[in-house]
């Protein structure tokens, strides 16, 4: 069995989902980049307050910051007894630090899992969102769509589309991932553990996939 994991795929792909329920069904931890840095963020701590300044500032995050923090964060587990990486690496510099760093911890990479989905269906899972401006419930106009058009099921609230899930925003949003994330694709397939899979079934047919995978021998 396969246990040390990198996921790996475009906003919308599923990648939390996906991430949780594998780390359910392994026992092993999900480390999560976007949830740790807004740890940082909340506690702000040194890192936090860096990633706040570089966010604000709309600058790329450096690899050799984002080096240091995971070294920072992944110090903590015990990684040979397995993991799941959601969000990093990102870049090719990043996983070759990554390399070195698990080596050393004896808890390399044994399989990287993209989750592919077309195009059209990530910019509908993520422009159909409504949220509700009263309760939070969520909602995808697509997928789940409310009973009545913009009103929320649960309070009759107003249902609202969030600056950042308008469609041009979120069509860019996905460019700018699968354009930085090709070399990283090659990177991991040239090492031959590379595995990708249709993501745009359901949630459970990819999870049965995904575990498969996870106890491929070869
Ligand atoms: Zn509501």
């Amino acid at each position: 069995m396969k246990k040390h994991l990198v996921l790996l795929g475009p906003p919308g792909a599923g990648k939390d989902t996906q991430g949780r329920m594998l780390s359910k069904e392994l026992g092993i931890p999900l480390i999560s980049s976007g949830d740790l840095v807004r740890k940082e963020i909340n506690e702000r701590t040194d890192f936090g307050l860096r990633f706040k300044e570089l966010t604000e500032s709309g600058s790329l995050v450096p690899d050799e910051f984002m080096n240091d923090f995971f070294a920072h964060v992944l110090s903590s587990y015990d990684l040979r007894k397995g993991y799941i990486l959601n969000g990093f690496p990102r870049t090719v510099n990043q996983a070759e630090f990554l390399d070195e760093y698990l080596k050393e911890k004896d808890a390399e990479v044994e399989l990287v899992l993209f989750l592919d989905v077309d195009f059209d269906t990530l910019v509908k899972r993520l422009s159909g969102r409504r949220v509700c401006k009263s309760c939070g419930a969520v909602y995808n106009i697509y997928f789940s769509p409310p009973k009545v058009d913009s009103i929320c099921d649960v309070c009759g609230g107003e249902l609202v589309q969030r600056e950042d899930d308008k469609v041009e925003a979120v069509k860019k949003r996905i460019e700018v991932y699968l354009e930085s994330t090709k070399p990283l694709l090659d990177f991991y397939k040239k090492r031959g553990i590379l595995k990708s899979c249709d993501a745009s079934k359901s949630p459970e047919s990819v999870n049965r996939y995904l575990l498969e995978a996870t106890n491929d021998c070869d």
